[in-house]
C-alpha cells in the first residue's frame, strides 16, 4: 500500500517552521508500516531546507520514505505522464487535517494493518471497555426477578 504521511501536526506536533515534539508512537508505527512493506511517501508543505530538516529528522529515527512530495522515488524514477492530475497517488493519507481529526498512532496502525475503518476499531474498543467495566449481575437481582413470577 502507498501511504502518504504529513509531517507537521502529524508525525510531530505543529511547531512549523520549527520541528515539534514527536507525536506519541509516530516513528515507531511508521517503522512498523515499513516492516510490513508499505511504501511511505512524505507529503508535506515543507520545501527546501525545512523539507531536508524534516526528512533528516525522520531518517535519524529510522524512518525512510519511498518518495518525498512525489508519487515516485528518486531511487526508482518513472516518467510521470504530464496529462495526469497533480493529485498524489496514494492508497491512504495520514494527515492532521483529516475530517474528524487524526487518530492516535497505535489506532492508525490498527486501521491499516487490520484493514478496518476507524469506526470499526472504535466500536471494538468500546465493546471491550464496556465488558471490562461491566458490573457483574448481582444475586439479589436474580431473586428479585424470580419473585415476580
Ligand atoms: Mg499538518
Amino acid at each position: 500500500m502507498v501511504i502518504a504521511v504529513d509531517f507537521d501536526g502529524t508525525i510531530v506536533e505543529h511547531e512549523y517552521p520549527e520541528i515539534g515534539e514527536e507525536r506519541p508512537f509516530a516513528t515507531e508505527v511508521l517503522k512498523m508500516l515499513m516492516a510490513d512493506r508499505h511504501k511511505l511517501v512524505l507529503w508535506t508543505m515543507r520545501d527546501g531546507k525545512l523539507l531536508d530538516d524534516a526528512v533528516k529528522w525522520c531518517a535519524d529515527r529510522g524512518v525512510e520514505f519511498y518518495a518525498v512530495n512525489s508519487d515516485t522515488s528518486p531511487l526508482f524514477p518513472e516518467e510521470r505522464d504530464p496529462n495526469l492530475s497533480c493529485k498524489l497517488h496514494a492508497d491512504v493519507f495520514i494527515d492532521d487535517r483529516n475530517v474528524g481529526g487524526l487518530p492516535d498512532w497505535p489506532t492508525i496502525y490498527k486501521i491499516i494493518s487490520q484493514r478496518k475503518t476507524w469506526k470499526q476499531i472504535m466500536r471494538t474498543e468500546l465493546a471491550k471497555e464496556h465488558e471490562e467495566h461491566a458490573i457483574p449481575y448481582p444475586k439479589w437481582m436474580f431473586w428479585k426477578s424470580a419473585r415476580k413470577k
